[in-house]
């Protein structure tokens, strides 16, 4: 269970995020869902602990990883990351790449995550070899080998063609659903945060305006920018 807890950030005396405060529990998918520009890529590199914020905690199944005092560096958090540069490492297999990372006695369960991901037996080949979207489910099979509790998203799917995006994505979201995975999703577009979503987290200006089940949040939006934000949806 991730839980973001009053978290504050200021760029160049400008407040980014404020007061952010929102929890992800075991196997809920969460969108974090606001226009350009409004602390969604900030907040998800806070809780992944490559951003180091000016107030607030980071917790993780009841234990504190950052706070004023204490930070763990990402890989300490049992944390999953995908973000929009997936870059797999040019050098490395398929499976070294999905092993990376991995303790060398887990090493072999790369195939394993391959497979999940339906790259089953393209373990020998090298990153550039393989498609865009090949490349994507690489990346999402290193995130998904360390079981990490908590997966964070931010924006993974975008790049890709329409009907490899949805493809990706239903797949990916089911895989971490069976492995009981948190899932926090950025994303810009309120049709894709209605129609995965347990929960939406609706930001804007820095602030979380609103929580709720999809449908709630459609049909009772906070205001009048909730609403105009999801009058585009049917
Ligand atoms: P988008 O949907 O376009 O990705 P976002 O909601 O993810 O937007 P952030 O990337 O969190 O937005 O950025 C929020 C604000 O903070 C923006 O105005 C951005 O320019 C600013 N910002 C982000 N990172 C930095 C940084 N390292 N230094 C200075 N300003 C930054
Ligand atoms: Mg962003």
């Amino acid at each position: 269970r991730l839980a973001l807890a009053g978290l504050r950030k200021d760029y160049d005396g400008r407040r980014v995020v404020d007061d952010v405060s929102l929890e992800v529990e075991p196997g809920e998918l969460v969108c974090l869902l606001g226009p350009s520009g409004c602390g969604k890529s900030t907040t998800l590199r806070i809780a992944a602990g490559v951003e180091r914020q000016d107030a607030g905690t980071v917790a993780l199944d009841g234990r504190v990883v950052s706070d004023g005092v204490r930070h763990a560096p990402p890989e300490a958090r049992s944390i999953g990351l995908m973000f929009q540069d997936f870059a797999l490492f040019p050098h490395l297999t398929v499976a070294q790449n999905v092993a990376f990372g991995l303790p060398r006695a887990r090493a072999a369960e790369a195939e394993t995550y391959l497979r999940r991901v339906g790259l089953g037996g393209y373990g020998d080949k090298f990153p550039h070899m393989l498609s865009g979207g090949e490349q994507q489910r690489v990346a999402l099979a290193r995130a998904l080998a360390p079981r990490p509790r908590v997966m964070l998203m931010d924006e993974p799917f975008s790049g890709l063609d329409q009907r490899l995006r949805d493809e990706i994505r239903d797949d990916t979201l089911s895989v971490l659903k069976e492995e009981g995975t948190g899932v926090l999703l950025v994303t810009h577009e309120p049709e894709e945060a209605m129609r995965m979503a347990d929960r939406i987290a609706l930001m804007r200006g820095g602030r979380i305006v609103q929580v709720g089940a999809p449908y709630h949040i459609y049909n009772h939006p906070a205001d009048l920018e909730a609403a105009a934000f999801f009058s585009d949806v049917n």
